[in-house]
């Protein structure tokens, strides 16, 4: 695949779902892209991400986010973890902006700002919750 001069700053997501979907369809792949095998790819994916983590106190991580060999991991099982689920969304035919907007505005309304601030309980452990 040809590089692009494309960052996060000027591509889209529709952009990033085309260059998966190619990537797919060159390889006559879809036949094995099925929600059930693409979402359990993601969470062993997401494993792979974890594993660099393991173990490591967070101190550590700071400095492991400073080493180039780890950040090209890192970034490697990032771009799996998103090349699955934009694969995902596809299959789908999820719009994930619209489904995140979507989310976000649920949880504003599950953490609202001045119960949530600065707290890391879940929503129904926030004052005032039953
Ligand atoms: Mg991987």
């Amino acid at each position: 695949m040809e590089t692009t001069s494309l960052n996060d700053h000027t591509a889209t997501v529709s952009q990033l779902r085309e260059w998966v979907v190619k990537f797919r369809d060159e390889r006559n792949w879809e036949q094995f892209h099925n929600p059930k095998d693409l979402v359990s790819a993601i969470s062993i994916e997401v494993a792979e991400l974890a594993e660099l983590f393991l173990w490591r106190t967070n101190q550590e991580t700071q400095q492991d986010l400073l080493n180039a060999e780890f950040r090209k991991s890192m970034e490697e099982e990032m771009s799996d973890i998103l090349t699955l689920f934009l694969s995902l969304s596809a299959i789908a035919k999820v719009d994930i902006t619209t489904a995140l907007e979507k989310k976000l505005a649920k949880n504003a309304q599950k953490y609202p700002v001045n119960k949530s601030y600065g707290s890391a309980k879940k929503y129904d452990r926030l004052p005032g919750s039953e």
